[in-house]
């Protein structure tokens, strides 16, 4: 169902029974482009940042009764948004909801949280364990979903405990190993739940220590990623026993284009928007990648990146 007229009116009245400003942090016919690392992407029936758990319930009750799809988004830094847009309500668990505190060598902290702020801060605190995620640009909530890791770290090195809404808004727990992470993978990616906050388990360090990593690791990424422009990171997850970024380099597929989407001349591993790409050249690019890939080494790519919204049959 989209959200004509009435239903708008009725979403606002909803939120705003919560908190005064919600106006502001909801609005209707929202770019996607605005939302997304790529910088591209149709329009949302529905955006809303909320800036609390209530507002999160609120919300996807309001969708739930009135059969409204909603779609949850952290950072936007992982995503392919198509150019027909997202029916429905967009949720962004972003800056609205984020907050760290600290208890001993744990930290507390909300869904929405930036991973940099997030390792920024237990540099200051003297905790590491979190240096690995500095440079990924994704909130808490997105990274845990898939497990999300440079380096020699990941998510799963540190997430302790995870409170959630599960798919009949019941506000929940997960624990250890109930998180059954893996590569880019945790149990929230197979399922409709919302991560709402973490207890990360780190251990004492030293600041000079911490800070020296987090630079050197943001130097790495300097000199081997287009971080200069639009991309959603690493296109695909690498296969067993390859490094995706070298097949395609070695298919001679570095510096391709479909529109202004390319293959990154400095990663192959990346697409990279050069202005104005559309996302079905970006998608169109994905399939040509690994067709010629699959053709020339018998190796399936498979998509880290998600397609979200309407897509054309
Ligand atoms: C330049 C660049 C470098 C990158 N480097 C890395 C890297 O080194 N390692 C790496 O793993 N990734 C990397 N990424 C990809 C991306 O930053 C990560 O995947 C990040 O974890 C995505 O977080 P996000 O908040 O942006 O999530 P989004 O992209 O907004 O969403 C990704 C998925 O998470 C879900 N999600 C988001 N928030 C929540 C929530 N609160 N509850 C439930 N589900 C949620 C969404 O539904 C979606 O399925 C990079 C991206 C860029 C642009």
């Amino acid at each position: 169902m989209t959200i004509n007229q009435t239903l708008q009116k009725d979403l606002v009245q909803a939120l705003a029974v919560l908190a005064g400003d919600t106006p502001a942090r909801l609005r209707f016919s929202e770019p996607m482009d605005r939302h997304t690392s790529f910088r591209i992407g149709g329009l949302a029936d529905a955006f809303f940042e909320p800036a609390s758990i209530q507002e999160i319930d609120q919300a996807l009750s309001f969708c739930k009764r009135h059969q409204i799809p909603c779609t949850i988004i952290g950072n936007g830094s992982n995503l392919l948004v198509s150019d027909l847009g997202i029916r429905g309500l967009v949720l962004a668990v972003g800056d609205s909801l984020s907050g760290i505190e600290r208890q001993d060598n744990t930290l507390l902290v909300m869904a929405g949280t930036r991973l940099a702020a997030l390792a920024a801060f237990a540099a200051r605190q003297e905790l590491t364990g979190l240096e690995f995620a500095s440079g990924i640009p994704g909130t808490l909530g997105g990274a845990i979903q898939m497990n999300a890791g440079a380096y020699d770290g990941c998510m799963q090195d540190v997430v302790r405990q995870t409170q959630y809404l599960d798919e009949d808004l019941n506000c929940r727990y997960m624990t250890g190993e109930e998180h059954q992470f893996s590569y880019r993978h945790s149990v929230f990616s197979d399922r409709s739940t919302v991560i709402l906050r973490a207890h990360l388990e780190l251990n004492p360090g030293t600041y000079a220590a911490i800070t020296a990593r987090i630079n050197d690791l943001a130097e790495r990424r300097r000199q081997s990623q287009p971080l200069e422009l639009p991309s959603a990171g690493s296109v695909f997850k690498r296969p067993p026993g390859f490094y995706a970024g070298k097949l395609i380099s070695d298919c001679q597929l570095k510096g391709l284009c479909i529109g202004d989407a390319q293959v990154s001349e400095k990663h192959a591993g990346f697409i990279v928007n050069r202005g104005a790409a559309t996302a079905r050249d970006v998608r169109r690019l994905i399939e040509h990648i690994q067709a010629v890939v699959s053709a020339q080494t018998g190796v399936r790519l498979e998509p880290e990146i998600k397609c979200i919204g309407d897509w054309p049959a």
